[in-house]
């Protein structure tokens, strides 16, 4: 026989604990499950281990999604300075490090403690090491099959993540099951993720593995400025996680190596006052040595500044701040940091995250088509999502 309770949550990740936490809060039995040994494995690795939990500023243009709007008002219930609060009463020291990211000065664990705490608090049951074997829709609610047991619920939530990082146990569950039960999925690709390039391009810039520069990446109308690395496979770093969910196959990205200089008039004023230098040597003066370098052989060679045209100095102030590349691809699911794309919000309800088809279903954190920058945002989106959810469950 089924074991009755009132909530079902699939996943302790982020959302899925703090939604449990709310609805305990509001009396109501919950079951939390899931198929990983431990809860919040993706908060205690999140971060470097300093967990960045939330950011500072985030609004819903830190967002992408088919509906940008759709954010708005979970966001705007549970804001980041929500969360902040919940972790200062717990007394977890906590620092900004840029752009409004704050993380633990300890722990990532100290927040995975919070929220399983949170839950013993108010009594919510979590299983561990639980598979699902079948959701089926009763009369008033659900019937959750497990490999240990099944559970009746009127309500459920599935808050089973993306699919990034496979080695970790991420799967398409949630996904599935949205489908199943006829909702739909906005296609989903990897998001936050290093790019690779074509084997030609990537020949060419070998010597710049391990490089990192501060730059700006652009794509289309869309820029950010943050650390750029060369790799040897291709392009990393925050600027190019950030522009990674805006890119699709095909697409040209546009990156400013030096984006705070005017490398024409550098390179003119350089001309005049000392032409007998090489472009590299100037280049290497605002660029790191091996990036310089690459850039001024490939430009102009060994030729002295003082034979160098107005033309050619703007080629080069071009390879340096309107460098237009095409990634063939990026690292996948192995290595993104989300999956962007999932449960499509025009089938959720903004204010509630249930399915508008089907009552008492609901879909919360990183499987819904909401997908944060880098920087403590897709956190948030969890922390948010699941605390809305928990209020109606
Ligand atoms: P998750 O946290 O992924 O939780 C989903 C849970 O569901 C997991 O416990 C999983 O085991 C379980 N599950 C999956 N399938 C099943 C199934 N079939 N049956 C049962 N259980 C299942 N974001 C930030 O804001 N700041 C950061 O510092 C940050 N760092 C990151 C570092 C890395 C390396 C990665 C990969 C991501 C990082 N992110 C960060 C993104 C962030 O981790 C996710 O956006 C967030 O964890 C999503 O929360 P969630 O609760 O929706 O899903």
């Amino acid at each position: 026989p089924a074991t009755e309770t009132d909530v079902v949550v699939i996943g302790a990740g982020a959302a899925g604990m703090m939604c449990a936490i709310e609805a305990g809060r509001r009396g109501r039995r919950v079951s939390v499950i899931d198929h990983a040994r431990a809860p919040g494995e993706k908060i205690r690795i999140s971060g470097g281990g300093r967990c960045n939990f939330t950011n500072r500023d985030a609004s819903p243009h830190n967002y992408l999604s088919a509906n940008p709007s759709f954010c708005i008002s979970a966001l705007k219930r549970f804001p980041a300075q929500a969360f902040i609060t919940e972790v200062e009463r717990r007394g977890i020291a906590y620092h900004e490090k840029t752009l409004g990211q704050l993380f633990c000065d300890g722990s990532s664990r100290q927040i995975v403690d919070l929220l399983t705490d949170g839950l013993s608090d108010v009594g919510a049951e979590l299983r561990l090491s639980t598979s699902i074997r079948d959701i089926e829709k009763t009369g008033n609610g659900f019937l959750v099959t497990t490999d240990r047991g099944s559970l009746a619920c009127r309500s459920l939530v599935v808050a089973s993540g993306g699919k990034s990082i496979p080695k970790m146990g991420a799967t398409g569950f949630g996904y599935d099951t949205a489908s199943r039960f006829g909702l739909n999925i906005v296609p989903t690709r990897p998001g936050l993720v290093p790019l690779t390039l074509d084997p030609a391009l990537l020949e060419r810039l070998a010597p710049l593995a391990g490089v990192a520069v501060e730059a700006r990446a652009r794509h289309g109308r869309i820029a950010f400025e943050e650390g750029l690395l060369f790799t040897h496979r291709g392009l990393s770093g925050p600027a190019i996680l950030q522009i990674s969910s805006y890119w699709h196959e095909g697409d040209e990205i546009e990156l400013a190596l030096a984006p705070h200089l005017d490398v024409f008039a550098q390179l003119r004023d350089a001309r005049a006052a000392n032409g007998k230098q090489a472009a590299a040597s100037l280049l290497s003066t605002i660029l790191p040595k091996r990036l310089a370098h690459a850039i001024g052989e490939r430009e102009t060679g060994p030729a002295r500044l003082a034979d160098l045209s107005d033309k050619a100095l703007r080629r080069l102030d071009a390879a340096v701040n309107g460098w237009k590349i095409k990634p063939a691809g990026s690292e996948g699911y192995r290595t993104a940091e989300v999956t962007l794309g999932g449960v499509d919000t025009a089938d959720l309800d903004s204010r509630s995250m249930q399915a508008r088809s089907v009552p008492g279903l609901y879909f919360i954190g990183e499987v819904v088509d909401v997908t944060g920058w880098l920087g403590g945002y897709n956190f948030q989106w969890a922390w948010s999502s699941g605390w809305v959810a928990g209020q109606f469950v």
